[in-house]
């Protein structure tokens, strides 16, 4: 007999497992299908997000970065080291242990909000209805009021430099490499190229980023892209934009390599690396999803096709998170993930796709949020804006942190904050105070009469408000 439910949602990354927590909330009878298991059999809970993405990487960026400021910086604060090395195993084998905390924390979520687990690959088979099969072959049917597919994404693979887990590997790969590379080659200048290229250069690596595209961030701010260009390049990063990708070859001689073929203005060139990453984007899990009896509409890049509210073409299926539009962003998923099981409790939850804060964590942190001045002047919106730099900031320079600066966008009729780009230590939380006031529709005049404790680098979004009507106090350059 087939178990009955009130919800089933295949797959536990964060848009999975939180959409699951908040069903269980409010009092509706859930389980969740999860396909990630330990060798135990037992499912493993959290994604790509908490197993092999956000968490991980962050875990490694923050790791290495200590290794950078000891080599780098300590000295100016007159601490030195007689001698300092990365343990590359002792770091792997703490990452390990964050990720492992964190997902049996989502075990211990699912036990404490009696959300059912249930081990296994699931198949929307129709309207109520989960095949799972399970790791032996076993195969079970699940009955639901309401079906929420959360099953992610996964890296793209591209024929010029496929995955052979050895020398060329993709982001998952990249996680895990027992020792530091000396030349490394990352193909794609995006937000997880950025991130694992810093981590490898940072502990040693010699970082060479091929860049298809002519443009760097294209999505940044321009001129606030061209600074992070400079930043990232002065540290060590050799980012070649404008250099596509044609062919590899694995060089299978006393030390192996990686012989990669590209093409850039000049013509087609070779570069030789001790290890290959391939980070070209992400995909939709989409294919075997759902039987195609189901009638499950899919588009022509596997994004399951879903409204604003998450449903999909079939009554009481939705999808949320890498599965479907928008950017591939655990809190986009997850705040979909809430949208939906407070719609399915009767509530009228929506999600401001508009306010989707997008951060690369390098160092320093790349955050933005809401239009860009050159998007604002394309939607003919008249705007002004008001920048600031952390060089200026005492805090920034007692801490020796002072790349980068912060820059605000505001529609002129309103004074209305519109977008935000921080390039700077801390952008990520200092973003989030932006991302509050647009929420909240405030006016840059809201922000520049607002106190802000001092010393605190938090004082560059103030200044930056200030900057907008040219009233900056910690700034010669001021209109009039
Ligand atoms: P996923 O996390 O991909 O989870 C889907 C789950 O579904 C998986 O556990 C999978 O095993 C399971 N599944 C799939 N099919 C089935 C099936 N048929 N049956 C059962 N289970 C199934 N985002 C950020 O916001 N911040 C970051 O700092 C960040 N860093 C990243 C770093 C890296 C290296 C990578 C690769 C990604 C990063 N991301 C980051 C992106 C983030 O990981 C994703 O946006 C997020 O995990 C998407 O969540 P999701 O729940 O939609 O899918
Ligand atoms: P993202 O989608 O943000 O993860 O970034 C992936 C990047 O990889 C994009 O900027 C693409 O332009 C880039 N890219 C894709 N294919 C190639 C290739 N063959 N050579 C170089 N860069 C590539």
């Amino acid at each position: 007999m087939s178990q009955q439910f009130d919800v089933v949602v295949i797959g536990s990354g964060p848009a999975g497992y939180v959409a699951a927590i908040r069903c269980a909330q409010l009092g509706l009878d859930t389980a969740c299908v999860e396909r990630w298991r330990s060798e135990s059999n037992e499912p493993v809970y959290g994604g790509t997000c908490l197993n092999v993405g956000c968490i991980p990487s962050k875990a490694l960026l923050d790791t290495s970065h200590k290794f950078y400021e000891l080599r780098r910086h300590f000295a100016d604060h007159g601490i030195t080291a007689k001698q300092s090395a990365i343990d590359v195993a002792a770091m792997m084998s703490r990452k390990n242990k964050v990720v492992g905390q964190l997902t049996k924390g989502v075990a211990g979520l699912f036990k404490g909000n009696k959300v059912t687990g249930i081990s296994g690959v699931g198949t929307l088979l129709g309207r109520g209805r989960v095949g799972v099969t399970g790791a032996d072959g076993a195969q079970q049917e699940l009955r639901a009021s309401h079906v929420i597919l959360a099953s992610g994404s996964e890296p793209v693979a591209i024929p010029p430099a496929p995955i052979d887990n050895e020398l060329i590997v993709d982001s998952t790969g990249a996680l895990e490499f027992d020792s530091v590379p000396q030349r490394l080659g990352v193909i794609g200048a995006g937000v997880i190229g950025l991130e694992l290229g810093s981590v490898w250069s940072r502990l040693g690596s010699q970082v060479t980023i091929l860049e298809a595209l002519e443009d760097f961030l294209p999505a940044l701010d321009r001129p606030m892209a061209r600074d992070a260009l400079k930043i990232l390049t002065r540290q060590g990063l050799d980012i070649r934009l404008g250099t596509k990708v044609s062919g590899s070859r694995i060089d299978k001689g006393k030390n192996s390599s990686v012989i990669v073929t590209y093409e850039d203005a000049e013509g087609s060139k070779e570069a030789v690396f001790d290890k290959l990453i391939v980070a070209v984007g992400r995909r939709p899990v989409s294919q075997d999803l759902a039987d195609s009896a189901a009638g499950l509409a899919i588009d022509g890049k596997g994004l399951v096709e879903v409204d604003e509210f998450c449903a999909t073409n079939l009554p009481d299926v939705y999808a949320v998170g890498d599965l479907v539009r928008g950017p591939m962003l655990a809190h986009k998923g997850m705040e979909e993930g809430v949208m939906v099981a407070e719609r399915l409790a009767g509530k009228k939850t929506q999600v401001n796709y508009e306010l989707v804060p997008s951060v690369i964590y390098t160092h320093p942190e790349i955050a933005w949020a809401g239009r860009t001045e050159d998007e604002m002047k394309q939607a003919g919106v008249e705007c002004i804006t008001g920048s600031f730099a952390f060089a200026a900031s005492g805090r920034a320079l007692a801490a020796h942190d002072t790349d980068g600066s912060v820059k605000l966008v505001v529609e002129k009729a309103t004074d209305r904050i519109a977008g935000c780009q921080i390039i700077g230590a801390g952008a990520a939380d200092l973003l989030q105070q932006m991302v509050i006031a647009m929420e909240f529709s405030a006016s840059a005049e809201d922000i520049a009469l607002t106190m802000f404790s001092h010393p605190a680098l938090s004082e560059v979004v103030h200044e930056a408000a200030l900057a907008v009507h040219g009233h900056a106090i910690h700034k010669a350059n001021r209109k009039r």
